[in-house]
């Protein structure tokens, strides 16, 4: 069991061992590509000039059908310092996060996508910041360069949920990022099963600051989110991270049974006064058809709304793993256990 009060405030002058969490799921075009990267930034000279004293990667295979774990088994083999967590089917990213965080014990870990959209130099500017005082540091996208359609719902997603979250979200911010292990160890501690790790991060607090960077794209292999898996992201943040759609379902019910009942007290009061009821031209119909219609409309919203709570409500309720993990290679040197947890 995790406890929030475990670690007290880190020694920012000392070198760290940082972690660096990595989902992949059928990424055998990148891996190559990435790991080169990181061998790259995080040269002897870099490590000795930021303070880090070991690198280790936890790569999490989120049930890969293709080479990804053999390509990283090899550059394992080449002595790179990594964990490989092989989840046991398709858990989705944001779990794929999950068990890579409960498995750092570095001082400093980082979140990064696979694919180079998010650039590891960067890590070496979060690693300043975070020994300048910040607990938790995460790249802000400035500029993005996927189409249109996925810009604009990134860019509307942030804006209505902070509209309607009690919880904000740092506009376009995703999981990249950086945390210290007393950051991280409260994060791990939160019991949830549907995790969304960037609104658990941005809630649990501590001194966080943004770090701007321009999205650059894939550096190759496909986009492994659907829209379907983007949409599912978007409703476990907002049904995560707030209450008021679905206050504002039971406001709109109000409302409309209120209307419903103002209606009906109409037509039938009028239809008491004799003269006073529509007539066979039908000059009613058209106004009630738009009642009918909106309080159906209403109704439904207000059943789409529950029916999203709901459903996470079942998934917290059953207490199934956000993951289940089938195999675990790791190099030689192990993860460094600076941070017994
Ligand atoms: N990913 C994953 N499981 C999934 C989908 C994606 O682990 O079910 C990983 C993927 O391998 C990549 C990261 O999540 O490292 C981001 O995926 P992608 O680049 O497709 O997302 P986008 O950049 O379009 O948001
Ligand atoms: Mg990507």
């Amino acid at each position: 069991m995790h406890s929030n009060e475990q670690n007290s405030e880190p020694d920012r002058n000392q070198p760290v061992g940082l972690d660096i969490i990595i989902p992949m799921y059928n990424e055998e075009a990148v891996v190559d590509a990435l790991m080169q990267t990181l061998l790259e930034v995080f040269s002897d000279s870099a490590c000795r000039n930021s303070g880090i004293k070991s690198v280790h990667v936890i790569a999490v295979d989120d049930g890969s059908a293709d080479a990804t774990v053999p390509r990283l088994r090899a550059w394992m083999d080449r002595g790179v310092s990594m964990t490989i967590l092989c989840l046991s089917r398709n858990f989705g990213q944001q779990n794929a996060f999950s068990a890579g965080m409960a498995h750092s014990r570095a001082q400093v870990c980082a979140l990064m996508d696979a694919d180079l959209q998010d650039p590891p130099a960067l890590l070496l500017d979060m690693v300043r910041q975070w020994r300048a005082g910040q607990d938790i540091i995460y790249g802000r996208r400035m500029r993005r360069s996927a189409g249109l359609v996925k810009r604009m719902a990134y860019w509307s997603f942030y804006r209505i949920f902070n509209f309607l979250a009690e919880d904000k979200l740092p506009v376009d911010s995703g999981d990249f990022c950086l945390m210290d292990a007393r950051a991280l160890a409260a994060i791990n501690s939160l019991p949830e099963v549907v995790r969304f790790p960037r609104g658990l991060r941005s809630w649990v607090g501590f001194r966080q600051a943004a770090l701007p960077f321009d999205r650059p794209p894939r550096r190759s292999g496909s986009p492994k989110y659907t829209f379907r898996k983007l949409y599912n992201l978007a409703i476990d943040g907002f049904t995560s991270m707030s209450l008021r759609p679905l206050i504002a379902a039971r406001i709109m019910a109000a409302v409309m049974a209120a209307g419903c009942a103002l209606m009906l007290i109409l037509m039938w009061g009028k239809r008491l006064l004799p003269g006073m009821l529509p007539d066979s031209n039908g000059g009613w119909t058209p106004l009630l058809l738009t009642v009918v219609l909106v309080a159906l409309m209403a109704q439904l919203t207000g059943t789409y709304i529950t029916g999203a709570y709901l459903s996470r409500a079942y998934i917290e309720l059953k207490r199934r793993p956000p993951y289940i993990i089938a195999r675990i290679f790791t190099s030689n040197d192990a993860a460094p256990d600076d941070n017994p947890q």
